[in-house]
C-alpha cells in the first residue's frame, strides 16, 4: 500500500472559483494566470477545466505555453516575461503564442525576426513596481517602434506592487502614473491580478489578470468574505501515537517541550513533501476534523502534533495539512510566507489526485 499522503485537486472548487470570478469581472475578460504549473495544482489539468469561462492563459515563459499548447489548448496564452531569444521568438510565432514585451532588447528581438505577422503585443509599463517594463518615455517609443514593424495589436500592461491594500502610497502613485498613461493610449489595458480584482482596483481595463484567487486562495487575507473554495487539500493519516510525560521534549533539537502529560501524533509528512519546515510550534494541523497544533521542528518526511484536547485519535485518522482547514494562508502565516509559495512549490514526491472536473 502506499504511504497515505497526497494532495488532492478539487477541479470543481477551480469551476467555482472561475464562475465566481467570471461574476466579479462583469465585462471585462479575464486571463488566467496558470504559471508555475498553475501554482502547483497542475496546469494541463486545470487549464482544461477553466478554459470555458476564461478568455486567455498567462504563463510565465515559453516552455510553460509550449506544454499547454501539446496537451490541445488552443486558447491565447500570453508569455508574462516576454522572449528571451530569437528561439523563443520562434516558439511563440510558431505556437501562436501572445508575448509581453518588457524592454527594448525584446522589440529588438522581434525585429530581427522578420516575421510576416507579429504575434499580439502586451507591452509593459513600469509604473513603479521596478521590476519589469518601460519607463513612460522608453514605453512611447516602443511602441511608436513595434507599430512601424506592423505591429497591429498592442495591449498596455502594467502590474501593482501592492494591491492588497488599495489606497497606500505605493499604489496611488503606481496609479496616477497608469492613468496618465492609459490617456495617451488607445488600444485594450491591463492591470489586475486578484487582489486587485478584489479590491476593484484599476475598474475600466479591458483585461483581468487573476490566478491566486482561482485557486482559492487569500492574498494578505483578500476576499475573505468571497465564497472561494480551496482547490488544493494536502491529505495524510496519523502514522503514530505515543503520551509522553511533562517536560519531555519532541523532535529534533527538543524545540517543543510538554508544558503537560500530553499526547503527540506523527504525520507522514516532512518538508520533503512540501510543508514548510518553517512552520512554528502551533501551526493548526487537521486531524478527523479538529485542529491539532504543531509540536516540533518539521522533520524530512514526519511531523509531529499535539493532539492533547483532541480527544479520540486513532492511528490512520485522516490529516489536513491544508485544505478547508486550516487554509492554506493560515499555514503560510505560521511560516513567516504566502500561500503561493506553499502551492507552487509541492513536489512530485507526493502523489496528485485530480477529483471532479468533470
Ligand atoms: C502571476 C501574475 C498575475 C496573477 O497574480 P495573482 O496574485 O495570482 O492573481 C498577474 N499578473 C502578472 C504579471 C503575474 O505575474
Amino acid at each position: 500500500m502506499p504511504r497515505p499522503s497526497q494532495i488532492r485537486i478539487d477541479l470543481d472548487a477551480l469551476t467555482h472559483n472561475a464562475t465566481l470570478t467570471r461574476q466579479l469581472a462583469g465585462h471585462r475578460k479575464i486571463m488566467a494566470a496558470v504559471k508555475a504549473d498553475a501554482y502547483g495544482h497542475g496546469a494541463v489539468a486545470c487549464a482544461r477545466v477553466l478554459n470555458p469561462h476564461v478568455d486567455a492563459f498567462a504563463v510565465a515563459f515559453v516552455e510553460e505555453a509550449v506544454i499547454l499548447r501539446a496537451a490541445g489548448i488552443n486558447t491565447p496564452i500570453l508569455v508574462l516575461d516576454g522572449p528571451f531569444d530569437s528561439t523563443d521568438v520562434a516558439q511563440i510565432n510558431h505556437h501562436n503564442l501572445w508575448t509581453v514585451v518588457h524592454n527594448d532588447a525584446q522589440v529588438n528581438l522581434l525585429r530581427d525576426a522578420q516575421l510576416s505577422t507579429l504575434p499580439p503585443i502586451w507591452l509593459k509599463l513600469d509604473t513603479g513596481m521596478h521590476r519589469l517594463g518601460l519607463a513612460p518615455q522608453a514605453f512611447a517609443q516602443a511602441y511608436d517602434a513595434l507599430q512601424a514593424m506592423g505591429a497591429s495589436d498592442i495591449t498596455l500592461m502594467s502590474h501593482l506592487a501592492n494591491a492588497e491594500t488599495a489606497d497606500d502610497l505605493v499604489s496611488q502613485r503606481q496609479l496616477q502614473r497608469w492613468q496618465t498613461a492609459i490617456k495617451a493610449f488607445d488600444g485594450p489595458t491591463s492591470l489586475g491580478n486578484s487582489a486587485a480584482l478584489i479590491n476593484n482596483i484599476a475598474r475600466d481595463t479591458d483585461w483581468l489578470r487573476p490566478g491566486y484567487m482561482l485557486y482559492g486562495g487569500h492574498p494578505k487575507g483578500v476576499g475573505e468574505h468571497l465564497a472561494l473554495l480551496p482547490v488544493m487539500y494536502f491529505k495524510s493519516h496519523v502514522m503514530a501515537l505515543r503520551d509522553i510525560k511533562a517536560g519531555e521534549t519532541v523532535g529534533y533539537g527538543g524545540r517543543w517541550c510538554a508544558q503537560r502529560n500530553s499526547r503527540i501524533a506523527t504525520i507522514p509528512v516532512g518538508y520533503a513533501d512540501g510543508y514548510p519546515r518553517h512552520a512554528k510550534d502551533g501551526t493548526p494541523v487537521a486531524i478527523g476534523g479538529k485542529l491539532g497544533r504543531l509540536a516540533g521542528c518539521v522533520s524530512m518526511d514526519m511531523l509531529t502534533v499535539d493532539v492533547t484536547d483532541l480527544g479520540d485519535v486513532h492511528i490512520g485518522d485522516v490529516v489536513t495539512l491544508w485544505g478547508n482547514s486550516p487554509g492554506i494562508d493560515i499555514v503560510a502565516a505560521h511560516a513567516d510566507t504566502i500561500g503561493y509559495e506553499l502551492s507552487c512549490r509541492m513536489p512530485n514526491r507526493l502523489p496528485r489526485l485530480f477529483e471532479g472536473g468533470h
